[in-house]
């Protein structure tokens, strides 16, 4: 490929990037160029090309050449700051100019009063692919002359493509494709953090675009910026080595992003119904539950900044150490923290080390700024364009941001990361607003509650507060912070209100309560590791659902007889390839190990549709939940079955080991797995007969049961998918939420059908699905035929002792009258009914 000549864009002073007085540009973290001192208010463009990006404050323009060159062209330094002052831009992202063509106009007047510079670095940014030549500074260069040239290098001998579809199997170039994101929320904290951290392993540059801004994938606060919400189109751009099989994981990853781990609340952005009857005020749900303490404020600590620097050198080791410490401290955390509140850990570390950031950071400590000022000023520019997005899922992470800053600045002026508060027993913290970091310094056993005037039922404090089982209510209101420190409150956070200073009589009625839910949970647990017999002696089952093997002991704890389903995909997603035989068999072994004598039931690998693995590389679907799913994966990809099925077979337990099979449709994906598994079997020497389960979810398995149950030894009902595909709903489907109820009569109708087919056999039928662990479905389950119930670890006390409370005969008949009704609301409104009416007979 020839040389491309790259003109000057304007017209001015030539000089060397190690003039900028922003290292950004003047260590070339951003690549090699030169710079322009304009005389003249515009920017042309410096060769033909298409526009990347325009910055929407108007004071930069990428640009791809047509050999794949990329060119930054950022007029002035710390421009961004006059927020598109001055600016008029006569392009957009996505246009095809030619050389000369104006990109921009400024004010010359406004920038030389305002800006720290009028340097105009004209930067390479994939210097790698070509070689700058040509190259002179110190002299008066006009518009239009040549400025350097570009020579590919011939490492890179393969020409850049523009523009390749995702299916493009090349193996140097760029990638594009258009992915429409049906993720809940949009591109909020955790899927930009997933992204980001996937960007940077890919070895790729990764650009998305959406709504005429375009950002860096590496950076998680960046892709927030973009303001993508759920069905919005972005698109993607992906250049280097690998692009098309890159761009092909990203789309997998973009469209396999499931809803984050919420708390029970409605997810309610609208004001809340704010009223203030006497006492008595109202909020928004955030995390369930009664308490009643001492009113403990906690007030936000302004934390000030010197805005002068005492030396780029100083300011910037600050600024580092400030960083480390709280990256350290954020590590710790998060390796003893677990589910949710690592998330939270795992979103923050992303956000301390985005490069967006810390290059605004950087940039402004160049430019003479303290560390303080200058991470207050970049962390405050990226909630500024946050909150301009007005999408309220994205406005609550302007809380984690805000988080960082205080961590990093309090760490700055030596002080510990995190202010502590001291509480008293039974606090009841009251609060403008809570970090997620101050929320975890809080000593959780002397915290009754949690009541914040602002903040949203989703913020990840919500989702810490929920993991623990912190009642909290937010969005009281300004009328909140009235509340004076050590009053008594109760905290209904089942109906998001707040009593002050109650009498002695409602205090004393809320201690009851409390008290009569903590002996019932006493006794459940102290009954917990009985078998469940219904009042009228049939046995039934608990069992536990797993994921990963630290939960293994946790549900041998709760009195878990077995587990009825364990996930074994969870050791499969978040990582680069499939785990090995020995590393499968090792998680087996360990979780066989902790059950003991006690079954366990293996689900084969149910991979695809809302958990796809980006390695697996499945093909683009449509309607991925109808697609490449469950067993269907497994026979698709008979080497990862093979592997799956020998590390269980070598699996040497104390307990009887079954596997399950997931998403069955009829019986020949049955023959096919045990064609495979018996001679997996005879490959590793196992002797004696596994167990081969299906999974009951679709409605073809349930119609089918009879004769499935020919060929299996058991079923175990998913009605999570059951409800799902019978419904026609998504089972992740927001506005449809609250309509996907595994009570729909539809639903209850297959399992019966499911279960006439099994008893034909004498085969055993579980519930491994979310209805199992609903205590309000135990007795019409029951009554229908289901003899095991698999369910969350922590409830396996509580299941027990609704089944102790039921008969098998009422059970029955309840199911027949639940049969019969027309919709799921109806069952509830029965099998609610018949709960009350049970535990007074039992009582
Ligand atoms: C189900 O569908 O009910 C089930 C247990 O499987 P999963 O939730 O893992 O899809
Ligand atoms: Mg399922």
């Amino acid at each position: 490929m020839s040389r491309l000549a790259i003109v000057a864009p304007m017209t001015g002073w030539c000089a060397p990037l190690d003039e900028i007085p922003d290292p950004v540009f003047a260590q070339r973290m951003l690549g090699d160029g030169v710079a322009i001192d304009p005389t003249e208010g515009a920017l042309y463009a410096p060769c033909d090309g298409e526009v990347i990006a325009i910055a929407p404050t108007r004071h930069a323009v990428t640009l791809r050449a047509q050999n794949g060159a990329e060119l930054v062209l950022h007029v002035g330094v710390d421009t961004v700051a006059l927020a598109g002052e001055g600016f008029t831009a006569h392009t957009g992202s996505g246009a095809h100019v030619r050389a000369g063509e104006l990109l921009l106009e400024f004010d010359l007047d406004v920038l030389a009063g305002r800006a720290r510079s009028l340097l105009t670095p004209i930067i390479v940014t994939n210097g790698e692919r070509f070689e700058l030549a040509a190259m002179r500074v110190g002299y008066r260069i006009e518009r239009g002359e040549v400025l350097f040239e570009l020579i590919p290098r011939t490492t890179h001998t393969e020409p850049v493509r523009n523009v390749v579809v995702g299916t493009h199997s090349g193996t140097v170039g760029t990638a594009e494709a258009v992915i429409t994101v049906t993720h809940g929320h949009g591109v909020h904290a955790r899927p930009a953090a997933l992204i980001a951290s996937f960007a940077k392993r890919a070895g790729a540059e990764i650009t998305l675009r959406a709504h005429g801004r375009s950002a860096d994938a590496r950076s998680a606060v960046s892709l927030m910026s973009l303001g993508v919400r759920k069905n919005d189109v972005v698109q993607a751009t992906v250049r280097g080595e690998r692009a098309a099989q890159v761009l092909r994981e990203l789309q997998a990853l973009i469209t396999g992003l499931v809803d984050d781990p919420r708390p029970t609340a409605p997810v309610s952005t609208a004001t809340p119904p704010r009223e203030q009857r006497g006492d008595k005020l109202q909020g928004v749900i955030a995390s369930r539950g009664l308490a009643a303490g001492r009113a403990a404020r906690l007030h936000a600590a302004t934390i000030e900044v010197e805005e002068a620097g005492r030396g780029v050198a100083f300011e910037s080791a600050e600024l580092e150490r400030a960083r480390t410490a709280v990256r350290t401290r954020l590590e710790q955390l998060s390796r003893t923290a677990s589910g949710p509140a690592q998330a939270v850990m795992a979103a923050h570390l992303e956000f301390l080390d985005d490069c967006e950031l810390t290059a605004a950071a950087r940039g402004a400590i160049a430019s003479g700024k303290s560390a303080g000022f200058a991470w207050r000023s970049s962390v405050r520019a990226s909630v500024e364009t946050l909150r301009s997005l007005g999408d309220a899922h994205l406005v609550e992470r302007v809380d984690d941001l805000l988080d960082l800053e205080s961590q990093v600045l309090l760490t700055l002026r030596g002080d510990a990361p995190v202010a502590q508060c001291e509480l008293p027993e039974h606090s009841m913290l009251i609060a403008e607003d809570l970090k997620p970091s101050q929320f975890v310094a809080l000593d959780a056993s002397k915290l009754a509650g949690v009541c914040l005037a602002a903040g949203g039922p989703t913020s990840h404090v919500a989702i810490l507060a929920a993991a623990v089982g912190v009642p909290m209510v937010v969005a009281f209101g300004p009328s909140l912070l009235d509340v004076q420190e050590g009053e008594w409150v109760v905290l209904d956070a089942d109906h998001g209100t707040l009593k002050i200073a109650p009498d002695a009589h409602a205090r004393a009625a809320v201690e009851q309560t409390l008290a009569a839910r903590e002996q019932r949970r006493r006794d459940e647990r102290a009954a917990a590791h009985r078998d469940a017999r219904t009042a009228d002696g049939t046995r039934i089952e608990v069992f536990s659902n797993l994921g990963a093997a630290v939960e293994a002991q946790l549900a041998v704890a709760q009195g878990a007889e077995g587990c009825g389903l364990l996930r074994t995909e969870f050791l499969f997603l978040d990582r680069e390839r499939a785990p090995s035989e020995e590393e499968q068999l090792q998680v087996y072994q360990t979780i066989a190990d902790a059950l003991g004598a006690r079954p366990l039931i293996l689900r084969t690998l149910d991979i695809g549709g809302d958990k796809p693995l980006a390695y697996l590389s499945l093909p683009p679907e449509p309607n991925p939940a109808l697609g490449l799913r469950g067993v269907r994966t497994s026979l698709w990809r008979p080497d990862l079955l093979r592997t799956q099925l020998r590390a269980a077979l070598r699996v040497r337990a104390a307990g009887e080991l079954r596997l399950l099979l997931p998403m069955i449709t009829d019986v020949a994906e049955v023959r096919a797995v045990r064609r495979m598994l018996e001679e997996a079997a005879r490959e590793v020497g196992s002797a004696g007969a596994v167990q081969l389960g299906a999974m009951i979810e679709t409605p073809a398995s349930a119609l089918l049961a009879e004769r499935i149950a020919r060929e299996v030894d058991f079923f175990s009902i998913g009605t999570n998918d059951l409800t799902q595909y019978t419904l026609a709903m998504d089972r992740g489907h927001q506005e449809l939420a609250h309509r996907i109820d595994a009570l729909h009569p539809a639903v209850l109708q297959l399992i019966a059908t499911a279960v006439a087919g099994a008893e034909k056999h004498q085969r055993l039928v579980a519930v491994c699905g979310g209805l199992a662990s609903d205590p309000a479905a135990t007795a019409l389950l029951i009554g229908l035929g289901v003899r095991e119930l698999s369910v969350v670890p922590m409830l396996v006390p509580h299941i027990k002792s609704v089944v102790r409370s039921l008969t098998l005969a009422s059970s029955r008949e309840l199911a027949a009258q639940a049969l019969e009704l027309e919709n799921a609301e109806a069952v509830r409104a029965l099998v609610n009914r018949h709960v009350t009416v049970e535990s007074e007979t039992a009582s």
